[in-house]
């Protein structure tokens, strides 16, 4: 079932919000601002539905959103170092809108942008395709890129996120979602309670800015150990020059298997999210910096009360020939894709 309603206006445009319901009883409200997760309510051990995301008290929030709630950022999520690269033999300058580095595609980049959108209902589940075109040059990236993101919310309680993207020009490209889980259900209790469990042997080091430096480290014995599952809260605390750089987690963890990658409990609730991506990373982000957001929930957004899991290619790997390519070529249609399962444990 999808429903539309008024979000906000834009310049003389509309952003709308749109609502998506299974017979589960799963909710998934979505914005065509940013082509943005708003809100997606599951139900708890005793059947009771609430959101397991960070949200806006107020949908205008969303205009300036400085920490990214729910949106989905492109065309390159993640820091570009220096805010520059080279492409086939020519040097492109982006905006340094993160400190000296780009971050997150620019200062609008697809996050802080009015996409279309289109709907669709089929069988039990029901469709949502937003659809941006970025012009050649938008934020300093070659090439007109035509962007698109499908959520569609399955009969079993699933959202599936499906990426695609063409370019007339060879550009990059490296599309996620930033969406801050909490699964305690209207971020009642911060994330340091929840159990992480995280498929992937190493992670990426990152410098004084964030930046990844290219060198992969194995995750044993150090706090970015989530192969057997864990409390948050028990390692996110650690002295380790990593977390300390970071103020928590901000690092691109290198995955393994295929389904599964991540998973996140909260025993208190009995959610359970399993995360499945056709990425070969995941960028997560423990809301170290949190910008005092006015939440939906009542309270005002503190540090660890949401975490990312931004499955994408590692970034900044315009700069590192060891990780994934996010060149994309004309011609060549980009297709990534990452599955939300929620559960009961
Ligand atoms: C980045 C953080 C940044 C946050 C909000 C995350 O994806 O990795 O460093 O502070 O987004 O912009």
């Amino acid at each position: 079932m999808i429903e539309l309603s008024h979000g906000f206006h834009i310049g003389n445009q509309e952003a709308k919000e749109i609502t998506l319901r299974n017979r589960e009883g799963m909710i998934v409200k979505l914005l065509n601002y940013g082509a943005a997760i708003l809100e997606i309510l599951v139900p708890d051990k005793d059947g009771q539905c609430e959101n397991i995301v960070l949200t806006h008290e107020y949908m205008e929030d969303y205009i300036k959103n400085p920490s990214y709630f729910g949106v989905t950022v492109g065309r390159t999520s993640g820091r570009i170092a220096q805010g520059m690269f080279t492409l086939d033999g020519e040097r492109y300058f982006l905006e340094k809108n993160f400190g000296i580095h780009h971050g997150h595609g620019g200062r609008r980049g697809f996050s802080h942008r009015l996409w279309d959108y289109f709907i669709e209902e089929e069988g039990g589940s029901s469709r949502v395709i937003f659809q941006y075109e970025s012009r050649d040059m938008e934020e300093g990236y070659p090439g007109n890129l035509k962007g698109e993101v499908t959520y569609t919310l399955m009969a079993k309680n699933e959202l599936l996120i499906e990426y695609g993207a063409i370019s007339d020009k060879n550009t990059l490209c490296n599309l996620t979602n930033h969406s801050y889980f909490n699964l305690s259900g209207d971020n009642k209790r911060k994330i340091t309670d929840q159990i992480l469990c995280i498929r992937s042997k190493s992670f990426l080091e990152l410098d004084e800015n964030l930046i990844p430096t290219g060198k992969s480290i194995p995750v044993q014995n150090t706090p970015m150990d989530f192969r057997e599952p864990k409390k948050i809260g028990e390692v996110i605390a650690c002295t380790h020059e990593q977390l300390k750089r970071a103020g928590g987690y901000d690092h691109p963890w290198l995955l393994e298997d295929r389904e599964n990658q991540i998973e996140m409990i909260d025993r208190n609730s009995g959610r359970k999210l399993s995360i499945s991506t056709t990425y070969p990373s995941v960028v997560i982000y423990s809301y170290n910096f949190p910008n005092q957001e006015r939440l939906k929930s009542g309270r005002r957004g503190s540090k660890f009360d949401g975490i990312c899991f931004e499955t994408q290619y590692e970034p900044d790997g315009i700069h590192h020939r060891s990780f994934h390519s996010a060149v994309l070529n004309p011609g060549k249609a980009y297709y990534e894709k990452t599955l939300l399962k929620f559960s009961i444990v």
